[in-house]
């Protein structure tokens, strides 16, 4: 696998095991059918226990059943799953950093003995409600909210585009608290068996086919107090949570880069025409060597991040350039690995092509490519460009 700078000796034996434990998970139950998936729209749900007994779901945690794994581990587990599809990083994503960290960092130690090491381990699925039909880029504009009753609170708005909802047993819910001044967002546990509400899938994706996306309906959703999380109240709450994915997906995006040009490689050594392998072409040279320049330097950029997070240095400005460089960097390798593919490359025998698709939705998710160039501008100039 591409390590053009030898990161590889940098890695602790622990590390590597991780890595190399996900690598053979991805390569003996995913990757074989990932591709017939990705055409049928669904994920192989029966591998979410699975993931959990491997460890896949926020191992970075610690306690509740986390195993505290450093952030370079959790980074390459990302890379490994990634480089199989961006739905089955994206399920460890959501059930980690969306939805174990909020009830981790913010939970109560009721909510943390009750979901982590469920969701830790597979047995519940968990979804993260924070984009709306009308606010996306700007959630904090959101209209869902909650208003005290005598017993606790009840809900009512609508969520969309949200990863695992249809499958979730539990959706870490962002509403606006209107019983309090200043109406803050807050994070709410709603078990999705309530009365009121529903998950509705969205079928009609040409991206992250390979995983089960839908919506939140919320009509006069009654949950107890003791369903809030207590620990954060404002924007900060959501947000940091996406910190925590974004780093995930600056890992990821390396992942799926990588494959594209591992596949491209091989297919331009193995691939004749003019009498001989399309590799001994300088054209084909010089995508090659393109590619594994700038997969080198968005890994580089994902390990120095690793290091700043164990510090406790990681600005979430770090974060959005990464995400926002390794996301356009895999996007345009992907297109690139699926050109030298040639006609095979449009077909569901190769990867290049799905990644192509999938990493059309990481571009957008979790702050797209023109947000972080915002959060990027106001770091560096001090001036905030979000409102014309
Ligand atoms: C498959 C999938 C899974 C998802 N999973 C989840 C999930 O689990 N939970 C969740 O809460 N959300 C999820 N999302 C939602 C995702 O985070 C949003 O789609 C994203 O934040 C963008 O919001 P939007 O789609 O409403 O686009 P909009 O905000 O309407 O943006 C449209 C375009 O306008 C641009 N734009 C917006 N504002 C500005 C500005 N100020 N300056 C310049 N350009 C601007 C954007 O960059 C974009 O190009 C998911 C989305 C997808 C596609």
């Amino acid at each position: 696998m591409l390590d053009y700078v030898d990161l590889e000796a940098d890695l602790s034996s622990e590390e590597k095991l991780i890595r190399d434990t996900a690598r053979e998970f991805v390569a003996d139950k995913v990757a074989p059918d990932i591709g017939e998936h990705y055409e049928a729209g669904t994920f192989p749900t029966e591998l979410i226990p699975e993931m959990g007994e491997m460890g896949f779901f926020a191992p970075n945690l610690e306690g509740y059943g986390s195993p505290n794994v450093s952030e370079t581990a959790y980074g390459l587990l990302m890379q490994e799953l990634e480089a199989c599809d961006s739905g089955l990083r994206s399920m460890a994503s959501v059930q980690g950093a969306l939805v174990m960290y909020p009830i981790h960092a913010f939970g109560s130690e009721a909510q943390k003995e009750e979901w982590l090491p469920k969701l830790g381990s597979g047995e519940a699925v968990g979804c993260f409600g924070l984009t709306e039909p009308e606010h996306g880029s700007n959630p904090s504009a959101m209209e869902t909210h909650a208003e005290r009753d005598a017993d606790g609170y009840v809900l009512n708005g609508a969520k969309t585009w949200i990863t695992n909802s249809p499958i979730s047993d539990v959706a870490v819910v962002w509403a606006r608290d209107r019983s309090s001044e200043d109406e803050p967002v807050r994070g709410f546990l709603v078990e999705t068996d309530r009365d009121g509400i529903s998950t509705n899938k969205i079928d009609e994706k040409f991206s992250l086919r390979a995983s089960i996306t839908g919506e939140i309906g919320l009509n006069d959703v009654r949950i107890p107090e003791e369903n809030v999380l207590p620990e954060v109240s404002g924007m900060k709450g959501p947000l940091s949570c996406l910190t925590q994915a974004r780093y995930g997906i600056a890992w990821g995006a390396v992942g799926a880069a990588r494959n594209c040009f591992e596949t491209a490689r091989q297919y331009a050594l193995d691939r004749e025409q003019f009498g001989g392998p399309i590799a001994r072409f300088q054209l084909q040279q010089d995508k090659l060597a393109e590619m594994a320049t700038q997969i080198t330097l968005a890994q580089l950029l994902a390990h120095r991040l690793a290091d700043l997070k164990e510090a406790g240095d990681l600005r979430p400005q770090h974060v959005s350039m990464a995400k926002r460089n390794n996301v356009r960097m895999a996007r345009n390798q992907a297109r690139i690995a699926r050109e030298m593919l040639g006609g095979n490359g449009i077909t569901a025998d190769y990867s290049p092509m799905r990644h192509m698709a999938n990493l059309e939705t990481v571009y957008t998710y979790e702050g797209t490519h023109d947000i972080h160039t915002l959060i990027l501008g106001q770091d560096l100039t001090g001036i905030a460009a979000y409102e014309a």
